[in-house]
Formats: structure tokens, sequence, C-alpha cells
């Protein structure tokens, strides 16, 4: 994974259908068009396992790689109503999946329980986009840093191929309520991560980082001057095609 690139990434939560298409095709012309952003950015988008086969199917457009959004901890196939493993998303064509997000850690996923999804996933030659942050409460306590060192501790290991690992920094007070962090803040915690991987894994390069939560076309600015963030992790914003291209246009403005 090359930090040299900014890396925009989409993720639809649990939005869109067949329709929803279009959108893919709007931001892969917006890309197309603007060949200086092309040649710096990554663009992926996550979107639900429905539209994956569709999407790798039908229009596979180069500029932009496609994701799914979590699976069951299960790597075996069994009876699991509902669910999908590794293997399947993989299998319709999918190269990247977010795990750790804090709404699937809201609903009881644990860092070991995340550790076996990502072991799943890297077996099955997908990209990890790898959530961590704190809550509101663990931010007021002070505990941001030892809780995003706690869940890189027990969610990764130095046997995994962490190439293929990007780190979203999201803190869970931060998602969908519109509130970012100071930059101060921002530029402390990503030097941190960045120090404790490498510390941790005993590697020598900077992990690809990313920030997450309330991004959107208009505080995009305020992260443009943090060199030490390598792109960012965009939710609801990014269900539109229009506020999507706009983040990335004022990201480069
Ligand atoms: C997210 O869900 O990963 C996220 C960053 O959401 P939002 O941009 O809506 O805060």
């Amino acid at each position: 994974m090359t930090n040299k690139l900014k890396y925009f990434i989409g993720n639809w939560k649990m939005f869109g259908n067949l329709a929803s298409l279009k959108n893919i095709s709007q931001i892969h012309r917006f890309i197309n068009a603007n060949k200086k952003i092309k040649k710096s950015s990554k663009i992926i988008l996550c979107v639900p396992n429905t539209l994956i086969y569709f999407y790798t199917n039908s229009m596979r457009l180069k500029s932009i790689s496609i994701g799914g959004q979590n699976f069951n901890k299960n790597e075996n196939h069994g009876p699991f109503t509902g669910s999908i493993n590794a293997s399947m998303l993989k299998d319709v064509g999918a190269n990247y999946v977010i795990l750790g997000h804090s709404e699937n850690r809201f609903e009881g996923e644990s860092n070991k329980v995340i550790k076996k999804k990502i072991e799943s996933a890297l077996k099955q030659n997908l990209k990890v986009i790898f959530c961590i942050g704190e809550s509101l409460k663990e931010k007021s306590k002070k505990k941001t840093l030892s809780v995003i060192k706690k869940q890189i501790k027990e969610s990764l290991s130095k046997t995994f191929n962490l190439n293929n690992i990007i780190i979203a920094y999201e803190p869970v007070w931060s998602i969908g309520s519109g509130k970012i962090p100071k930059e101060k803040d921002l530029r402390k915690t990503f030097k941190y991560i960045k120090k404790e991987f490498k510390k941790i894994f005993k590697k020598k390069y900077d992990p690809v980082v990313l920030y997450g939560g309330s991004v959107n076309t208009s505080n995009i600015s305020n992260f443009s001057s943090i060199s030490e963030i390598n792109g960012f992790l965009i939710g609801g914003a990014s269900q539109s095609a229009k506020k999507f291209i706009d983040i990335i246009k004022n990201y480069y403005k």
C-alpha cells in the first residue's frame, strides 16, 4: 500500500440499490477527466454486498476499486443465516473490505473477532481498511492514545501481511455527528499511530493512515495541510456522487 497516494474511500453503509451504480460511473468520469487527481489519488468504494457482483461483472471501471463493508467471523462456510464469509466477498470481485468499523464494534465485535476477520481477509487477498478510534467517554478521560494502541495491538499481528492494511482513524464521536477533531489533536494522533505501528511490528515504513468522521465538502479543506493524513474514509457524504466528487475537488483546491 503506498502512502504517496491520497486515498478517498467511500463507505456507503446500508444504502444504495442498482440505480445507485450510476454514481460510480459519475465518479469514474470525473476521475478520468482530471489527470492530476487521477495520478495522485486512489478511489475505493465500499458498497453493499448486493451491488458488488453487478459492478464487477458489468462495469469494472479501471480507476475505481470496489470493496465490502464486513463479513462473518467464520472463515469456512456454514449455517450462519444472512452472512457471507471473506471468500464469498472475494469471489464476487471485491478487493477491499472495511473491518472494525465502530458501528460493528457497537454490535459486539471485539478486537479478538476483528483480528480473526483480518486474518481471513488477508488469506483471501482482500486488502483491509481497519477502523480504530475512541468513544466520546474515552476522549473525555484522555484515553484516545491508549485505546487506539490497544485496538492496533490486539487486532493486528506481526505475522500478517501488514502491507495490505490501511488504518482508518475514526473517532466514534465524530462519525455522523458533524464534529471533527482539532488539527493539533489530529497531528498528534496520526504521528502516534504511525510511530506505534512501527514500534509494535518492527517495521521501517509508515503505514497508510486515513481520517474518517463527518468529512464533507466544506471541512475537507481543513485537512489538506495535515501531511500525516494519507486520505479519508467518507461515510454519509459518499452516498452522493456530487458530494464525493466535490470532496476530492476541494481537497486539491
Ligand atoms: C464512516 O461511517 O466510516 C464515516 C466516516 O461516516 P461519516 O462520514 O458519515 O461520519
